[in-house]
C-alpha cells in the first residue's frame, strides 16, 4: 500500500478521524463507516481529484498514522489484542506475524462471551455497534447503554472483554 502518498492527502487523515467514536483510554473506539466482510473498517484514502486514491483498511491507515509509514510496511499485519477488527483505539493494535494471529484466534475463539464467539460473526457485530453508536447519538440517547446492548445482543450467555495482556 503507498502509505506515504495516500497520507501526503491531508483530507485523508480528516476523513479517518471523523469516524472514530472515541471513548476512554482502555476501550475500544469503534468504527462508524464502512464495514468489511471481516469486520474491519474500510474508508477511501488518497485524493480524490487525482484518481489514484484507494480504499484501505482503517486500523492500518491509523497505525500509519499513529507509529509512520516505516513501521506499517514492516509489519506482516496490525492485529487487535481487543479482537473487535473495527476498533481504532492505537493501544489495541499490535504489530505481528499472520501466524501468530492465526493461533491467537484459534486459542481464544472457544472462550464462551468472547468477541470472536458472537454469533453475528465479526462483521455482524461491527456493524451492530456502529449502528447503535449511531442511533444513539442522532436520539442524544446513551452510546455506552447503546455499544453495551449491541455487544450482548450477539452473546446470550453474557459478554466478556479478554485482552491478550
Ligand atoms: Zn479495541
Amino acid at each position: 500500500m503507498p502509505w506515504a502518498r495516500l497520507l501526503a492527502d491531508p483530507k485523508t487523515r480528516e476523513r479517518y478521524e471523523e469516524k472514530i467514536y472515541r471513548r476512554g483510554a482502555t476501550q475500544c473506539w469503534y468504527w462508524l463507516g464502512a464495514v468489511s466482510d471481516s469486520g474491519h473498517g474500510k474508508l477511501r484514502a488518497g485524493s480524490r481529484t487525482d484518481k489514484t486514491s484507494q480504499i484501505v483498511t482503517a486500523h492500518a491507515l491509523g497505525y500509519a498514522i499513529e507509529h509512520g509509514v516505516e513501521q506499517v510496511l514492516a509489519a506482516d499485519v496490525v492485529r487487535h489484542k481487543c479482537d473487535s477488527p473495527s476498533c481504532q483505539n492505537p493501544e489495541h493494535w499490535l504489530a505481528g506475524t499472520r501466524a501468530d494471529n492465526a493461533s491467537e484466534y484459534a486459542a481464544r475463539m472457544g472462550t464462551i462471551g468472547h468477541a470472536l464467539t458472537d454469533r453475528r460473526g465479526a462483521a455482524g457485530r461491527a456493524r451492530a455497534i456502529r449502528d447503535a453508536i449511531k442511533a444513539a447519538l442522532a436520539d442524544g440517547a446513551d452510546v455506552e447503554a447503546a455499544i453495551e446492548e449491541a455487544i450482548i445482543a450477539g452473546q446470550p450467555g453474557g459478554a466478556l472483554q479478554i485482552e491478550l495482556w
